[in-house]
C-alpha cells in the first residue's frame, strides 16, 4: 500500500480563511501530523513502530487552461478576477494567456511584477462587487486558493493515474514503471482540501468555487490506463516468447466511481460528470453494443425541503431513469451509523460490484457527523461502530482500487479534524482507536476536556425508518440489475 497526502502549507493557510469554518485546515493537517501519519518513508523509521504512513506531496498549481474543461470562460474570467487588488499571482512559467492576467486593466501593479511559483499567503483584500449571476457575491476567495484547490485535487489524481493490471498488479508492465522511476504510483492519496462538490460550470455555490472533484476525475478517465487479462483462449490466457510467459493483456479506459457521504447532495459532480448515454430499460441491443459509462457517480445525502441544495435530483432516482450511472440516494434526519451500514452493505456494495470500478474517489465530508455547527440534526454519524467513518472507511479500502480521498463539507472543526485523521489511519491500515487521546500539538488545548479521539452520536432520532429504507433498497436493486447488463 502505497499511500501520499496532498499538504502544502501555503494552500492550507488559504483554505483557513476560504473554506469555512475558518481556521479548519490547519486543525485538520495538524491533528493527522500529530498523530504521526504523514511522513517521507512508507512507515516509520523506528523498527518498533508499525505504522504506516502516507508520503506528503506537494500540490502544483492549476492553470485557467485546466479549470476551463468544466468551467465557463466567463465564469472564470469573473471568479479569477473577484478579488481585485490582491494575490493574482501566476505562475511564472505560465504562458501568457493562463492564470488570471488575461483582463489586468483592472488589476492594479503589473503581473510581471507579481510572477511566483508559489501560492502566496492571504493578504487583505479590497472585494470586487461581482454579478450574483456567478454566485460570487459573497466574499468570495482568491485567484491563487481556487487555482491551489483545483491543482491540488489534480495532482492527487495524476498520482494514482498510472497504467494497472486490473487483477495482478505485480506484471512486468507495472514492475518496469516502478523501477524506471517514471511514476510513482500510489494506491490511496489523501487531498483534505479538495472536495467542493457543489461548484457549477457557471456558478459558485456552497462555499465552492471549483470544480476540483470533477476535474479530478476526468483527468483519471483521460489519463488513466487499465490493463485487463484477457479470457482464457486456446492456450491458457498466456502467450510465449523465447524467454518467458506473459499474461495476455490489453489496454481499456478506466472505470471511475464517484462516492459521496457528505451530507449535501454533490450536485456538481453529478453535474460534471453527467453520462452521455442514454439507456432504456431494458436496454436495446444498439445501446448494449455502446461503448461501456466509465464514470459512476452516487451520492448519499440528507434531502429535505428548505435543505441545500434545492436540486430535485437529490432525490430518489427514478429506477426508469435513462442516467442509471448517475445515482441519488435521499436520506431523512438524523441518519446515523447503523444506517450507513446497512446501506453500505445493500446498496453501496451491489452497486460497486456491478460497475466494477478501477478507481474510487470518495467525498468524505464530516458535516453528517453528530455535533456539526451548520447542519446539526441532519446527521448523527459518529466515528466508530458499525456504520461509523471507520467501518465505511474499511470497506472502501477492501474493494482494493485506486482512491482518491477528498474532503468536502464540516463545520465543526474539531470534529472534522478527528474525522479525517480517523480515515486517514483506516486506509493506511492502521485502524482507528476510538479510546485513543489527541496528541499534543499546537492545538491541543482546544480538544479539551476530554482530548478524545472519537466522536460519538447524539441522542437524535434516526427518522429513516423501515419503509423508507425498503423503498432506497427496492430502487437500488432496480439499478444493479439494469447497471449489470450494461457493463456486461
Ligand atoms: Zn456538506
Amino acid at each position: 500500500m502505497k499511500a501520499g497526502y496532498i499538504y502544502c502549507k501555503p494552500l492550507s493557510d488559504l483554505a483557513d480563511e476560504a473554506t469555512p469554518p475558518a481556521g479548519r485546515s490547519s486543525r485538520v493537517h495538524a491533528l493527522i501530523q500529530s498523530l504521526g501519519l504523514v511522513g517521507n518513508e512508507s512507515s516509520c523509521a523506528s523498527t518498533q513502530c508499525s505504522r504506516n504512513t502516507a508520503s506528503s506531496i506537494v500540490p502544483d498549481k492549476a492553470h485557467r487552461e485546466d479549470l476551463q474543461r468544466f468551467h465557463s470562460a466567463a465564469f472564470l474570467t469573473a471568479s479569477l478576477k473577484a478579488a481585485s487588488g490582491g494575490s493574482s499571482i501566476r505562475d511564472s512559467d505560465a504562458d501568457s494567456s493562463s492564470g488570471t492576467d488575461e483582463d489586468d486593466s483592472d488589476d492594479n501593479g503589473s503581473s510581471s511584477s507579481r510572477a511566483s511559483s508559489s501560492f502566496d499567503r492571504p493578504r487583505k483584500r479590497q472585494r470586487r462587487r461581482s454579478s450574483d449571476r456567478y454566485g460570487l457575491t459573497a466574499d468570495p476567495p482568491s485567484p491563487d486558493y481556487i487555482l491551489g484547490i483545483a491543482g491540488s485535487s489534480l495532482t492527487a489524481a495524476l498520482h494514482l493515474c498510472v497504467p494497472s493490471v486490473a487483477s495482478d498488479t505485480g506484471t512486468p508492465d507495472l514492475r518496469e514503471a516502478r523501477e524506471s522511476g517514471k511514476v510513482t504510483p500510489y494506491d490511496v492519496v489523501f487531498n483534505w482540501e479538495g472536495g467542493r462538490h457543489h461548484a457549477m460550470r457557471d456558478k459558485a455555490a456552497g462555499f465552492c468555487y471549483v470544480q476540483d472533484v470533477g476535474l479530478a476525475i476526468d483527468l483519471l478517465r483521460r489519463q488513466g490506463c487499465v490493463r485487463v487479462l484477457e479470457t482464457a483462449d486456446e492456450d491458457g490466457g498466456t502467450a510465449i516468447n523465447r524467454f518467458r510467459y506473459l499474461p495476455q493483456t490489453r489496454s481499456r479506459r478506466p472505470r471511475i466511481m464517484y462516492l459521496d457521504l457528505d451530507i449535501h447532495f454533490g450536485d456538481g459532480v453529478a453535474s460534471a460528470c453527467r453520462h452521455p448515454y442514454r439507456y432504456s430499460n431494458p436496454a436495446t441491443a444498439q445501446q448494449l453494443r455502446g461503448p461501456k459509462p466509465s464514470i459512476l457517480t452516487l451520492s448519499l445525502h440528507h434531502y429535505a425541503r428548505g435543505f441545500f441544495p434545492a436540486n430535485p435530483e437529490g432525490g430518489l432516482t427514478p429506477i426508469e431513469t435513462p442516467t442509471p450511472f448517475n445515482l441519488s440516494i435521499p436520506l431523512n434526519a438524523g441518519v446515523s451509523s447503523p444506517t450507513y451500514a446497512r446501506l453500505m452493505s445493500t446498496c453501496v456494495g451491489p452497486i460497486k460490484d456491478a460497475f466494477n470500478p478501477d478507481y474510487v474517489v470518495l467525498l468524505l465530508g464530516m458535516d453528517a457527523l453528530h455535533g456539526d455547527n451548520l447542519v446539526d440534526g441532519a446527521g448523527n454519524w459518529s466515528l466508530d461502530g458499525e456504520g461509523g467513518v471507520a467501518w465505511v472507511c474499511d470497506m472502501v479500502r477492501s474493494w482494493n482500487c485506486r482512491t482518491l480521498v477528498l474532503g468536502g463539507g464540516g463545520y465543526n472543526r474539531l470534529n472534522t479534524a478527528k474525522g479525517w485523521a480517523c480515515a486517514t489511519s483506516v486506509f493506511l491500515g492502521n485502524g482507528f482507536d476510538p479510546d485513543g487521546s489527541v496528541p499534543e500539538h499546537e492545538y491541543w488545548p482546544e480538544y479539551g476536556p476530554d482530548f478524545s479521539l472519537t466522536v460519538a452520536a447524539g441522542n437524535i432520532k434516526d427518522q429513516n425508518d423501515e419503509a423508507h429504507m425498503k423503498t432506497i433498497e427496492e430502487a437500488s436493486e432496480q439499478w444493479v440489475e439494469r447497471m449489470t447488463a450494461i457493463m456486461r
